[in-house]
């Protein structure tokens, strides 16, 4: 077993990071936390401001891309793991805008790559220093329904800017293991969904605009289908890899768990049916409104988790029933935030 003591964690103030930076320091008290972020549109101070005062806990404002600022952090703060979370991550938006996409998560992972070297590996050779790097299950493209879930084997078929520039990083990321030694561990999760998470974002999106009496559009028949994973089952999961394992290594993050749009949004309104049901109200789903798709949505993403089950003995914590009514009561008790 590896044992962090010292972490930087980049995209700390984003959704996933947020939670993650939550998930560490309740788990691992005696253990330090230093977050890298640079406050982009989806990332938000806020999203850890109640660990300011924590003497284990560090907040820096600045860029993956900044090497020398990184090379700092990394000896200054005696960091032993880096978790990198930071990323470009507005997928539909990488069509209009790969450029940006492109020099965050590839560049900019370099960057991180380029400074663990030289702080870790230049000084000690023999160094055991850990770089986690938090990927997509995106990189593998979309599935024909048919067709069975990929697995860490399945080769890589990125299909949007976003997924490409993720699969770029990750084939640096296991570069820098076979060529120089560093070791490197890669995740690829489904989609996420839990507190702190932008409102843009479709879960989110649903609760906040049922919650203001707003039309909730499903696109075409509402049978397109995703995987849901509560946000800190993927943050177990990434803990469990840093700490048990293989480095060089990679595992997909699922909840097995594919639901169609339309089911998650139905499960929504009677999660909110029920938390209104002293009060006079009309049923939530009567805000479902269908829209024409014009867009090509039979695209799915499905992935297969069994290696970490089966090598790292890894299981969910929550269903899509539990996980669900907990992000609908964050957002209710969190109205400030969206
Ligand atoms: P997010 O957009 O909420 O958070 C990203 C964070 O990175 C933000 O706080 C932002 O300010 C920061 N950031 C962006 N560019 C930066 C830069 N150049 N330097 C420093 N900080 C920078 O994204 P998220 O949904 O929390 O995703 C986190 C990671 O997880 C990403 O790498 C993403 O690819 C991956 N991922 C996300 C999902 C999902 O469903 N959200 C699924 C699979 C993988």
């Amino acid at each position: 077993l590896y044992h962090p003591n010292n972490l930087l964690v980049t995209g700390g103030a984003g959704f996933i990071g947020s939670n993650f930076v939550h998930y560490w320091r309740h788990q691992y008290p005696d253990t330090r936390v230093v977050v890298l972020d640079a406050l982009t549109e989806t990332g938000c101070y806020e999203n850890v401001l109640v660990l300011e005062g924590d003497n284990h806990f560090r907040f820096v404002e600045g860029d993956i891309l900044d090497q020398t600022l990184v090379e700092q952090l990394l000896r200054d703060e005696k960091i032993d793991t880096l978790v990198h979370f930071a990323a470009q991550s507005q997928a539909d938006d990488s069509i209009y805008g790969a450029d940006a996409i492109l020099k965050t998560n590839v560049e900019g992972t370099h960057s991180l790559l380029k400074a663990a070297k030289k702080v870790w590996l230049d000084e000690n050779p023999d160094s055991r220093h850990r770089f986690h790097h938090v990927s997509t299950d995106e990189v593998y493209g979309a599935l024909p329904a048919t067709e069975l879930a990929a697995t860490e084997i399945t080769p890589y078929s990125p299909d949007s800017p976003y997924a490409a520039s993720k699969a770029a990083a990750d084939h640096m990321v296991r570069a820098y293991h076979h060529a120089y030694g560093l070791q490197t561990t890669i995740s690829h999760s489904s989609n996420n969904y839990g507190p702190y998470q932008y409102t843009e974002k479709l879960i989110p999106l649903v609760i906040t605009q049922l919650l203001q009496g707003q039309c909730v559009p499903i696109y075409g028949d509402g049978q397109q289908m995703s995987d849901w994973l509560y946000v800190n089952d993927h943050n177990r999961a990434v803990d469990l890899i840093i700490r048990s394992g293989q480095v060089g290594e990679s595992y997909n993050i699922t909840a097995n768990n594919a639901q169609t749009d339309l089911n998650l949004v139905q499960g929504l309104c009677a999660l909110l049916d029920a938390r209104f049901s002293h009060s006079t109200h009309v049923p939530h789903s009567q805000y479902i409104t269908y829209v024409t798709d014009r867009r090509e949505r039979c695209r799915h993403f499905a992935s297969d988790n069994s290696k970490i089950c089966r090598e790292l003995g890894y299981s969910l914590t929550e269903t899509f029933q539990s996980g669900l009514a907990k992000t609908v009561d964050w957002y209710l008790d969190q109205p400030s935030f969206w």
